[in-house]
Parts: C-alpha cells; sequence; structure tokens
C-alpha cells in the first residue's frame, strides 16, 4: 500500500491499490467520451454550471462555472482530464458562441484544471487566473502526482475489481468498487497525457474581471482546502463559487487547516448569495450544507484536539474518537458513502487537527 501524493478527490481512494511496474488495467480509448462526459444545467441570467453527472463515482472530477460577459466568457476551473476539457468546451460552445476570456483556477489539485489544454487550444488569447499560492502549487512538487496520474488509476480500478470480488465486503460496498474497475479502461486512457497549465496572471487578495451585466470579484478569503483557494463572486448573479472549500454530498479533506477553514466558511456564509456552486456535488441555494460542514469540522477538532494536545499517539486518537453521528449526517446508511467518507474525509481531517492542535505544519501535496 502507498500513499498518493496526488490531492484530488481520489487521492485516498489510491491508497488502497498497489504499486506495480505496468499498468494492471489497460487502457480503452473507446469508453472515454462516455466516462469523462458533462452535462450542463442553468443557473440564472448569464451564469451556467457545466458537472459531472454521478458525482461519487470516477472520475472524481470538479464542476465548472461559465459567466457570460459582454466581451466574452469567464470559465471557473477546467475539469480533471484532457478528454474533460475537450467536453467542457464542447458545452460551452452549446452555451455561447463568444469567446473564453478568462479562466479561473479554483485551487491546484488537478481534477480542477487539468483539462485546461482544451480550454486554451479552442481560444488561444484566453489568460489563466489562480491565486499566487496555487501557481506555485502548480509549478512544484505538489503537483508531482501528474505524472504517474495513469498509473494509480490502473492500480485503483485493479483494487476495485478484487474489492468488488469480495464476499466479506457489503453488496453497496461491492457495488461502488465494481463501478470503478469498470470505469477503470476509460480512466486510464484518459488520464494519460496529462499537461500542467500554470496560472498566467496571479493575485493574493482580490481581483476584479468588470462587466456590465456580470462583474466578477476572485477572492482568497483564507486557508482551508489549500493554502491557495480562490472564490468566484458575481453579485449581480448573487452566485458564489467555492472551489473545494465545499465538496458534496461527502467532503474532502486532504491537506485542508480545520481552524482556519471552519473561519473561511464562515465568510462564505456572509455573502449574500442566492446560489452557491461548490468544488463537487449539486447546486446550492442555502446554508444548510455548509452549516453542516463547520459543525462536522468542529466536532474532530474538539474530540481531536485535546487528545492531541495530551501527546495521545495519532492511531490512538482515531480509536478513540466517536464520529458516528458525524458522519452519518453526510452518508445516511450508505456504506459506499461511508466508505468514501472515511476515505477522502474522516481520516485526513483527524490527522490535520491533529497536526494543527500541536503546532505542527499541513503541507500541500504531501502524502
Ligand atoms: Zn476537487
Amino acid at each position: 500500500m502507498r500513499r498518493m501524493a496526488g490531492v484530488f478527490l481520489a487521492g485516498a481512494l489510491l491508497a488502497l491499490g498497489s504499486t506495480s511496474a505496468a499498468l494492471a488495467v489497460a487502457p480503452d480509448p473507446a469508453q472515454v467520451a462516455q466516462v469523462f462526459a458533462r452535462q450542463t444545467q442553468a443557473i440564472t441570467a448569464r451564469a451556467h454550471l457545466i458537472y459531472k453527472p454521478a458525482v461519487t463515482d470516477p472520475p472524481f472530477e470538479g464542476n465548472v462555472t461559465v459567466f457570460e460577459q459582454r466581451m466574452g466568457l469567464v470559465v471557473v476551473d477546467a475539469g480533471g482530464s484532457p478528454p474533460s476539457g475537450e467536453a467542457i468546451v464542447a458545452e460551452i460552445r452549446k452555451i455561447s458562441p463568444k469567446p473564453v476570456r478568462y479562466l479561473i483556477y479554483t485551487h491546484y489539485h488537478g481534477d480542477h484544471n487539468l483539462g485546461a489544454g482544451a480550454l486554451r487550444r479552442a481560444w488561444p488569447d484566453l489568460v489563466i487566473i489562480s491565486t499566487l499560492k496555487t501557481r506555485e502549487n502548480m509549478t512544484g512538487e505538489p503537483m508531482a502526482f501528474v505524472k504517474t496520474y495513469a498509473q494509480s488509476y490502473s492500480d485503483m480500478a485493479d483494487a476495485g475489481a478484487r474489492a468488488a470480488a469480495n464476499p466479506k465486503l457489503p453488496d453497496a460496498v461491492r457495488a461502488g468498487w465494481g463501478r470503478i474497475a469498470k470505469a477503470g479502461p476509460g480512466l486510464v486512457a484518459g488520464y494519460t497525457g496529462m499537461q500542467v497549465y500554470p496560472a498566467d496572471l496571479t493575485f493574493t487578495d482580490r481581483l476584479w474581471i468588470p462587466d456590465d451585466e456580470a462583474p466578477l470579484e476572485v477572492m482568497f478569503l483564507g486557508r482551508g482546502n489549500t493554502d491557495g483557494d480562490a472564490v468566484v463572486w458575481a453579485p449581480k448573479q448573487r452566485l458564489l463559487a467555492a472551489g473545494d472549500l465545499v465538496v458534496s454530498p461527502i467532503p474532502y479533506a486532504a491537506q485542508t487547516y480545520p481552524g482556519e477553514w471552519i473561519a473561511t466558511l464562515k465568510k462564505l456564509e456572509a455573502f449574500d448569495f442566492a446560489y452557491l456552486v461548490p468544488g463537487h456535488g449539486a447546486l446550492q441555494t442555502d446554508r444548510a450544507y455548509i452549516d453542516k460542514l463547520i459543525t462536522a469540522l468542529q466536532t474532530v477538532r474538539d474530540q481531536v484536539g485535546p487528545l492531541a494536545r495530551a501527546n495521545v499517539p495519532l492511531d490512538e486518537v482515531r480509536k478513540r474518537v466517536d464520529l458516528k453521528a458525524m458522519k452519518s449526517g453526510f452518508t445516511g446508511d450508505d456504506p459506499w458513502l461511508a466508505f468514501l467518507m472515511d476515505a477522502v474525509f474522516t481520516n485526513d481531517l483527524i490527522s490535520n487537527a491533529y497536526k494543527e492542535a500541536r503546532g505542527e505544519a499541513v503541507i500541500q501535496g504531501a502524502g
């Protein structure tokens, strides 16, 4: 077992795969179009959401928001693979014939930006924007996972095929692994030839993209999901694109800063939004999910903090905490969602809350 350095949503799942020299799962290009397909939802005037259906099945890739300004389009995030980028370009062309002028990355995780090449080819003049931190992460070690992406998905699909045949696992968990195994050849084919497109233009606090009908404010509100999350506020649409500060139906906690994350989420709640586009998952129209997420973060901090400060070892802390109620608030009684919840949220959040309580650093891109 190895801990995957990548910090996209699949990261913790990939840790379950075995490392082998050759691809255990052969790529199947014929599956790619279906596996990476996108759909579009009109949100309100001049704003659309492009999303990946079946959000809790792979590929675990982020939402894309498209704003229509007078002179062109502004796109938030770009999908997580070359074929996702192609699918997103096709969806954008259905929304408007205007060119994409700006592409904003919410953060550096590959599931939000590795489709950018297709947008750049379609609109060569587009300017890519991110926080300075996100650019640093995309040009540094945190992005190194791109080199082993196809291998990692091959490992995951291979592990999935074995788990799907394991009679000791609950039916819903076997079925979930079965969906990963089935998509495996398409995933391996899609996650090849990856190229990183770091931002052309960076900011540290705030950047305006003016327009009469859809002005946009791009902001860094504090650390949370990463050390450089950007959120995009459209005051006329009352729409907030939150990136992976908000991921649903299962939140994501890889290299997060629990205490600062809570403070940043409270800043999001202070916006007078009518629509919130999470990094993954369905469009939100109220604060209920953010409230639930804040409560979950606080619950983990409250339980882990005193134990961490008393020098209880991390493995022992994991045994002593009682997070059943918190977890079932997200997963209901679905065993597959419960598995995902531990894999991409609870386990990492405990580690990060432990480090936070002991004054240790959370390192972006660390396994
Ligand atoms: Zn993501």
